[in-house]
């Protein structure tokens, strides 16, 4: 059985920009912490899967083929670390899709197709909908306190993940112990 880890993209692998929607490339910018992180958790037998909520498609601010081009450079930014795939929900929140985080389906597929132990697997977010995401799966949960993680812990105190970290390599180092 493959062991997983599930990434959230934006304010957590890379910046996140208040209101700015990313279609280009170029400003694509990891977090200092990020490919320590990954090289920890792929040294640790980990995949990696990245899955986005990208609701910039549905609201009309993007293209799909704009999001593939990101995800391309991304996965070329974060090498010499592997993304097995990268999956994401182009769906505006009023289109009430199937796939959206929190809701578990685009987790439910990888997990069919990769063969993953979801109780060995953890997902990494910086929202409410990642740990709920995670959570769903079966999954152990870390919010990182990135971008939305902070703000989401004040405003959801019910929202209980296995460990808040305060960037992703605390997340990772965290995952290695407890996974032991
Ligand atoms: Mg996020
Ligand atoms: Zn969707």
């Amino acid at each position: 059985m493959t062991k997983a880890i599930f990434l959230d993209r934006d304010g957590t692998l890379i910046y996140e920009k208040p209101g700015v929607y990313l279609s280009d490339p170029k400003q694509l910018r990891l977090y200092k912490s990020t490919k320590p992180a990954l090289a920890l958790l792929s040294k640790s037998g980990f995949k990696l899967f990245i899955v986005s909520n990208q609701s910039g498609i549905g609201r009309g601010y993007f293209t799909e083929k704009e999001v593939n081009a990101v995800h391309a450079h991304l996965k070329t930014l974060l090498k010499p670390a592997r993304i097995e795939e990268i999956v994401f929900c182009p769906h505006a929140p009023d289109e009430h899709c199937a796939c959206r985080k929190p809701l578990p389906k685009m987790g439910l597929d990888l997990i069919k197709k990769y063969h993953i132990d979801a109780a060995h697997s953890y997902m990494i977010g910086d929202k409410k909908a990642d740990v709920e995401f995670g959570k769903a799966l079966g999954c152990k949960t870390v919010l990182v306190t990135t971008a939305n993680g902070k703000h989401h812990l004040q405003k959801y105190p019910a929202l209980r993940p296995d460990k808040i970290a305060t960037n992703l390599l605390n997340a990772a180092k965290f995952i290695v112990k407890d996974s032991l």
